[in-house]
């Protein structure tokens, strides 16, 4: 691509692949939810693409994808633009291809379904009910965000404390994905091979179907029971996280002074107090009462789904995972947040003594999921931005308190910890040579393009 690119001649190349090209859609096209990061913010909010495509079969993508390599055009895949790290912003301008026309749902059997990458998981989640089944996992974005973005994206959500993250056996199933050549072609990639596409933000093929675990459906009671201190709040989440036999598929902590960003919530909670946000199947409701009481909670909603719309509240899971941000960052957008891995997720004192070195900028709120079998939390602060140093000395101080940092506010996909090794990179190389996939998203890329795949792939055994 040069500066003099002949838009309007791509434009027509893509034909009959209907295009965006007004300028203001496409500035739109270019963002996703970098915002919440004050320093992604500040790095990304003048990067934009130039064309919009929006194919609506697998056939259409291969030819936007042959269009782009002809011409040497950077090219970004975009779902639903709620990636939070600048996933989907296109960094050296070029076509954006959003995927969103291509959602037939085209199988559901026993224990899996099989659908297009631009499908809605709120679409998929509704037709697999209808047929006594659910996602394994989905994020709270279900409404907005697609299979192929949170594949290509994500890597945990509601659920995951029943089925752990994405990337644990059986979850991804297989997926088919394009790549950049003359003549696109469609590889088909599983289990394990599945892993190398997953969270490798679409610079390294283009899904076009993805093939997940499902699991019977249950119906499940929104609850949420406060407490009177963090420390007790979080126990108590831990506890109903670790007991399988209740079977929750959501377990969040989350502390009074965000919960006071919560106004939906203003006549069903106690105020004041932390809150403890669960999705507990109906036959579990019981020993979920005993458990609360035990820890020294009080429950204040316990809602089905037809009750919860009758009261116009939202999903609780839209007050967990990056949901509790969103809420916050809603009414104050000096408010931030990091990712941290707990240590040892049931030392809740080991919580507190790091909660309490932080100082009064840092605000509680983990989730509960379960990997490899075992209870894990993860941290989600909110973080009342000042700097970047002070942002960086926070993660020193989780670090020196034996947590891990996830760091949320790189664009980079080495720096969210999933992607430390080359073997998806070797796939790059294999699947989009010329490098056009959505470029400048991996730090080391450019150190080892100039080998071939399995060059690459060995560098992973040295
Ligand atoms: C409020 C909020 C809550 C969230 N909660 C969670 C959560 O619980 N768990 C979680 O994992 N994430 C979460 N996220 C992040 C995000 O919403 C999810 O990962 C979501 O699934 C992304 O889907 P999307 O369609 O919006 O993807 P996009 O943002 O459009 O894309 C994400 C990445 O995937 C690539 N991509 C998209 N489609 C394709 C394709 N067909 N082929 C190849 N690459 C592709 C894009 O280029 C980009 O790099 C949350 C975000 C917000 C704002």
């Amino acid at each position: 691509m040069t500066d003099a690119t002949d838009w309007g001649a791509i434009a027509r190349q893509l034909a009959p692949v209907e295009v965006i090209d007004e300028a203001v859609l496409v500035k739109k096209r270019s963002r996703d939810f970098f915002w919440y990061s004050p320093i992604l913010n500040a790095q990304l909010k003048r990067s934009f693409g130039d064309l919009v495509a929006v194919p609506k079969t697998r056939e259409e993508l291969a030819h936007c994808l042959a269009v782009a390599h002809a011409a040497d055009i950077p090219v970004v895949l975009r779902g639903g633009g709620t990636g939070n790290y600048g996933q989907a912003v296109p960094l050296r301008g070029g076509l954006i291809v959003e995927t969103t026309g291509m959602n037939r749902i085209l199988e559901i059997g026993e224990g899996f379904v099989r659908v297009e990458a631009g499908a809605l998981m709120a679409d998929i989640n509704r037709a697999l009910i209808a047929e006594g089944w659910e996602m394994a996992m989905f994020p709270s974005t279900q409404d907005i965000a697609t299979i192929g973005g949170f594949v290509a994206g994500g890597s945990a959500g509601i659920g995951s404390l029943s089925n752990g993250a994405l990337r644990e056996p059986g979850n991804l199933i297989a997926l088919k994905a394009l790549s950049v050549e003359a003549e696109p072609k469609e590889h088909l990639f599983e289990g394990e091979e599945a892993l190398q596409i997953h969270h490798a933000w679409g610079l390294n093929g283009a899904i076009t179907e993805v093939t997940l675990k499902t699991v019977p459906t249950r119906d499940w009671i929104g609850c949420m029971a406060t407490f009177d201190t963090y420390r007790d709040c979080y126990a108590a989440g831990y506890a109903l996280a670790s007991r399988a036999g209740i079977g929750c598929k959501l377990v969040s902590a989350v502390e009074a002074r965000i919960v006071g960003y919560f106004p939906r919530l203003k006549d069903h909670i106690r105020a004041d107090r932390h809150l403890l946000v669960a999705l507990v199947p109906a036959e579990g409701l019981e020993a979920f009462r005993g458990l609360i009481a035990a820890q020294g909670g009080e429950i204040d909603l316990a809602m089905t789904d037809p009750e919860r719309v009758a009261a116009g509240l939202p999903h609780v899971f839209e007050f967990a995972y990056n949901h509790t941000t969103l809420q916050v960052l809603k009414a104050d957008r000096s408010a931030t947040y990091q990712q941290i891995g707990v240590p040892d997720a049931s030392d809740a004192e080991a919580v507190a003594r790091v909660e309490a070195a932080l100082g009064e900028d840092v605000w509680q709120h983990h989730e509960f999921a379960r990997l490899d079998g075992k209870v894990v939390a993860f941290n989600l602060p909110i973080i009342w931005f000042s700097t970047e140093e002070r942002l960086r000395e926070i993660d020193d101080i989780y670090r020196a308190h034996g947590h891990s940092v996830w760091d949320a506010h790189t664009f980079h996909v080495e720096g969210g910890g999933l992607k430390g090794n080359y073997r998806h990179l070797a796939w790059k190389k294999r699947m989009d040579p010329k490098g056009l996939l959505n470029p400048g998203k991996s730090r080391v890329w450019e150190d080892v393009r100039h080998l071939d795949a399995d060059e690459i792939e060995a560098l992973d055994r040295d």
